[in-house]
């Protein structure tokens, strides 16, 4: 079966206590019986993972598509409070662009520092046509049909829900979250 994934990862590459960022995240979502029981999880898994509550329309905007989130075990989300690598499976990568120069580098050396990073080390990443250093969740990773990646320690994804989120939710995730908010879509 194929799935599909929506994501909302903060710019900030890494929170000092990621693990109170997630509960804010989801004692938001709880309050809201947006998620609703966790789910049996693998004790080192990087995330807690819930099935949807009895609300879970609040935060969608479309009514038709609705239905599609139905059970516990298709529809699940996932909080993470550890470093993740946020891509797009099959939605594929055209460009990853310098915050400073927009100079494209997807031809460099960004995925040494992507996995150095995800193992525990540094994250900072140098453009080099301009010199720029920057964690690497400054540089914009994208498809040509926007389709993007992104990085952090916390975030949030979304088991097969329909794509319509609210603005207003958004908007409140990003403030929970004290961060602008990249939406990363994938495809297994
Ligand atoms: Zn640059």
């Amino acid at each position: 079966m194929s799935e599909s994934i929506v994501s909302f990862v903060p710019q900030v590459l890494e929170y000092e206590d990621p693990a109170e960022v997630a509960s804010k995240l989801s004692r938001y979502l709880s309050t809201h019986k947006v998620i609703g029981t966790e789910l049996k999880n693998h004790p080192n898994a990087p995330f807690k993972r819930f099935a949807p509550g009895p609300n879970y329309r609040e935060i969608l905007s479309c009514g038709d598509e609705f239905n599609q989130v139905e059970g516990t075990n298709n529809n699940h989300i996932d909080i993470f409070s550890e470093r993740t690598v946020f891509h797009g499976y099959n939605n594929g990568l055209d460009e990853v662009l310098c915050p400073k120069c927009q100079q494209n580098l997807i031809g460099t050396n960004w995925a040494e520092t992507m996995d150095r990073w995800a193992k525990g080390g540094s994250g900072l990443f140098q453009c080099e046509n301009c010199g720029n250093i920057a964690p690497i969740s400054a540089y914009r990773f994208s498809s040509e049909s926007q389709f993007r990646w992104a990085f952090s320690n916390v975030g949030i994804s979304f088991y097969n829900w329909p794509p319509t989120f609210t603005e207003d939710f958004l908007t409140r995730i990003a403030g929970i979250l004290e961060s602008p908010v990249v939406i990363v879509h994938a495809h297994l």
